[in-house]
């Protein structure tokens, strides 16, 4: 089985001047597609699936361009792309796939920036939670991009079908995920930990989990703890395989949905490294 991926160069028509750049997604596209994935092209979300995770009045202001902050610009259109990737994260959701479209999603909450963060940190909507919704099943989200997901955090907090689980650089942006509580669990890691100490606290924060909290688990899929990178935790390849085979040991269906990871090239085979491991070890 190889996992299939959501794709559609439409997604990269917009930003190519800034670090959530076009190159980065077009870059791990090409390397993806060299290594023989399967790619299907996501539907726009509509406005009532949106609607079940954002407020009323924010998607309206996405829509009309209102939503400039420091990190975040109102590019032309803006509410189409990011219409178009929270689509490739409810298809990634269907076929148990990855999706890897921009713009990302996880710092965006219910109405913008989430608990108390200065900018939205190139997000729009938050993808994966609407994929979620939509899904409406018992899940765990698994977020292993180098930030925390504060958007995530503040649009589950107190659901009771949503266990939201984050290893995050800190301290760093956004400033939040230092505490955990009822159905949040954060572990901040220190800058550069490497692969050993971030695979001993992935093993951690899933034993803390009961596997019976949950019928899917869904990734927030960041690659920006690369060593190098935006967030980075100093992960190499070997740290994205151990990632892949402790995901595989869940044994539940699992989706992915892009986050950061802002080298085209890293990102390409790193994305390529956790999906040959999670389906080696499910198929073993
Ligand atoms: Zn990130």
């Amino acid at each position: 089985m190889k996992t299939k991926i959501v794709f559609s160069e439409k997604c990269l028509g917009y930003g190519s001047w800034n670090v959530e750049s076009p190159e980065r997604v077009r870059t791990a596209h090409e390397i993806l597609k060299a290594k023989g994935y399967e790619f299907l092209t996501p539907e726009p979300a509509s406005e009532e699936q949106l609607l079940k995770v954002h407020d009323d009045d924010y998607v309206w202001r996405v829509k009309k361009g209102l939503v400039e902050d420091g990190d975040t610009p109102a590019y032309d259109n803006i509410f189409e792309y990011a219409r178009l990737s929270a689509g490739g994260a409810i298809l990634a959701a269907k076929i148990k796939g990855f999706s890897l479209m921009r713009p990302p999603g996880h710092h965006c909450g219910r109405s913008g920036a989430a608990l108390g963060a200065a900018t939205r940190g190139f997000c729009y909507f938050n993808n994966i939670a609407i994929a979620v919704k939509r899904l409406d099943k018992p899940t765990l989200i698994l977020d292993i991009d180098g930030h925390h997901g504060n958007g995530t955090q503040e649009i589950f907090q107190g659901d009771k079908k949503v266990t939201y689980v984050s290893l995050h650089k800190h301290p760093n942006y956004p400033g939040t995920g230092s505490a955990s509580e009822a159905n949040y669990l954060n572990f901040p890691l220190p800058p550069d930990c490497g692969d050993e100490l971030y695979l001993k606290t992935l093993d951690k924060a899933l034993n803390m989990i009961s596997s019976r909290t949950f019928e899917v688990v869904a990734v927030s899929a960041g690659f920006d703890t690369h060593a190098g990178d935006l967030a980075s935790l100093g992960l190499t390849e070997k740290g994205y395989e151990g990632i892949g085979r402790r995901i595989a040991a869940l044994k539940r269906p699992t989706f992915f949905v892009l986050e950061g990871g802002y080298a085209g090239e890293h990102l390409g085979r790193d994305v390529d490294q956790l999906l040959r491991s999670y389906e080696a070890s499910v198929s073993s």
